[in-house]
């Protein structure tokens, strides 16, 4: 187990870890046993203003180094995040709740979003373009955006900071950090390990706190050129009204609804191993996790007596406890909407075939064992609104083309998986689907090598991948006439 301080100050501005200007905290409680960990600074709008200021002085020169100067202090601290990894995980385990195997895959890839962005720094190029006419040279210049705000989600504390903060500071930009107000802690450790492996001063500051006020001011700041956001499509849309203002540039990675797929010829066991990992990995609380699920007529019953058998064989508890399965979800809220999607479902004729009922265990937190639905039908909320929870409705289906046009029924257009083992449909299928990201025989697709991102009402923008620095570049085209 670690300790901690009864106070830390988690803002950290102009290089300097501080208090809240009002003195002001707020408590991180463990959401597995509802014990209160420490107290953290509850950074107000002066605080976040004293940020973005440090932020804006510190640009000329991060964003005047080269990208491979910058590439070197990338690279170091994704070192130093593999080395921190296991004490990082324990204390994301204990302000989040996800077991800690689930905890140290997260700091594994929040540090490979360093790796591969200290590799993409150096070959930020631009554009030669062949001029029409004989008397003028054409050309582009990728260049920095500037002071950027990111806002980050609890649900993934550390990969969602790297994955912002890997691209922007190797594109050169500098940065003002607001994490999610549950993992405070994980957010720390990150910018400390930036903070020792060189980052300058400025370049990244990190504000807790009052999450309106600190939104406020980075909206409605004329120095923040862009803001980067990871969490709910209604705080994206929030966040997009705003930004109108001074026009600044967006990039979102939003809510999701993601269906997935068994036809008739998949792996079965394959398909229900990997449905398991989707839908109940953090407890059903990822943005790409199935939130619907469809399977073939013919093979249904075969398919879900291995899905609801091995469903009911995840263990509820504390995250820290080896042969944890489930945590807790994040708070009430989030439990509150599985109970009612779950009742809304029931009482319109949905059948549990696992779960559905109360976790009998010893701890405070809010647990829901994973639960399984039958008898679905698509009026139920669960079938349209994002669950963020360990609650899965199934639906029978015949026909590829009917099930294509129900997957694609949604407002969202985030995440789309399927199984098959036939390589024609595999390609029809992956064509047909209205979603940014597609997993063939996979539920795992996000990683630093490839492009994140939705369409619809899932965003707009992508992390990850080369495309990933290209969210914190302004390409200026250069006329140049010549005698
Ligand atoms: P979730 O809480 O499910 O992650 P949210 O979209 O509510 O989804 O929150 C994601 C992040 O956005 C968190 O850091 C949260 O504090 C922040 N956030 C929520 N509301 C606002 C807002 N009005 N302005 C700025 N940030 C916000």
């Amino acid at each position: 187990m670690i300790s901690f301080e009864k106070r830390i100050p988690s803002l950290f501005i102009n290089g300097e870890w501080r208090e809240a200007e009002t003195g002001k905290t707020v408590s991180v409680n463990n959401p597995a046993t509802m014990d209160v960990l420490t107290e953290v600074s509850y950074g107000d709008a002066g605080d976040t203003e004293a940020a973005v200021q440090a932020a804006e002085q510190a640009f000329p020169s991060w964003s005047g180094m080269t990208g491979r100067e910058r590439a070197t202090i990338l690279y170091k601290a994704y070192q130093l995040l593999e080395e921190e990894a296991d004490r990082i995980a324990r204390i994301l385990t204990m302000e989040q709740g996800k077991p800690y195997k689930e905890a140290i895959g997260e700091v594994h890839s929040a540090s490979s979003f360093l790796l591969w962005y200290a590799e993409e720094a150096s070959r930020l190029y631009g554009e030669w373009i062949p001029s029409s006419k004989k008397n003028k040279r054409l050309y582009v210049i990728p260049q920095a955006v500037g002071v950027i705000g990111a806002i980050t989600p609890w649900n993934f504390p550390a990969s969602m900071i790297t994955r912002k903060l890997g691209p922007a500071l190797a594109a050169g930009c500098t940065v003002v950090l607001k994490p999610a107000s549950a993992t405070p802690l994980t957010a720390i450790e990150i910018i400390k390990v930036l903070e020792r492996a060189g980052v300058p001063k400025g370049v990244v500051n990190l504000v807790t706190g009052n999450t309106k006020a600190i939104g406020e001011t980075l909206l409605q700041s004329n120095s923040v050129r862009l803001i980067t956001f990871t969490g709910s499509t209604e705080v994206g849309k929030y966040l997009m009204r705003e930004s109108a203002q001074h026009v600044k540039k967006l990039s979102l990675e939003l809510g999701g609804h993601a269906p997935i797929i068994v036809f008739e010829d998949a792996n079965l066991e394959q398909a229900a191993e990997m449905t398991l990992a989707s839908k109940f990995r953090n407890s059903g609380q990822t943005c790409i996790c199935a939130n619907r699920l469809y399977v073939q007529r013919p093979v249904v019953e075969a398919f879900m007596e291995k899905l609801t058998a091995k469903a009911s064989m995840l263990k509820l508890g504390n995250g820290m406890e080896d042969g944890t399965d489930l945590g807790p979800l994040i708070d009430e809220a989030a439990k509150k909407k599985v109970i009612d999607q779950l009742k809304d479902a029931t009482s319109k004729g949905a059948k549990v075939a696992c779960g559905g009922k109360e976790w009998e265990g010893a701890l405070d937190g809010n647990f829901y064992p994973a639960t399984i639905l039958t008898d679905v039908t698509d009026d139920m909320h669960v079938m349209y609104e994002e669950t963020f929870g360990p609650l899965l409705p199934v639906q029978v289906f015949d026909e590829e083309s009917d099930v294509i046009q129900k997957a694609n029924d949604s407002e969202y257009g985030l995440a789309a998986y399927f199984f098959t083992k036939n390589l024609d449909r595999s390609i029809r299928v992956s064509e047909k689907l209205e979603y940014g990201i597609i997993g063939v025989n996979d539920v795992i697709p996000a990683t630093a090598e490839a492009p994140f991102g939705g369409v619809k009402q899932s965003g707009v923008g992508k992390e990850g991948g080369h495309q990933g620095i290209h969210e914190y570049v302004e390409w200026k085209y250069v006329s140049m006439g010549i005698e």
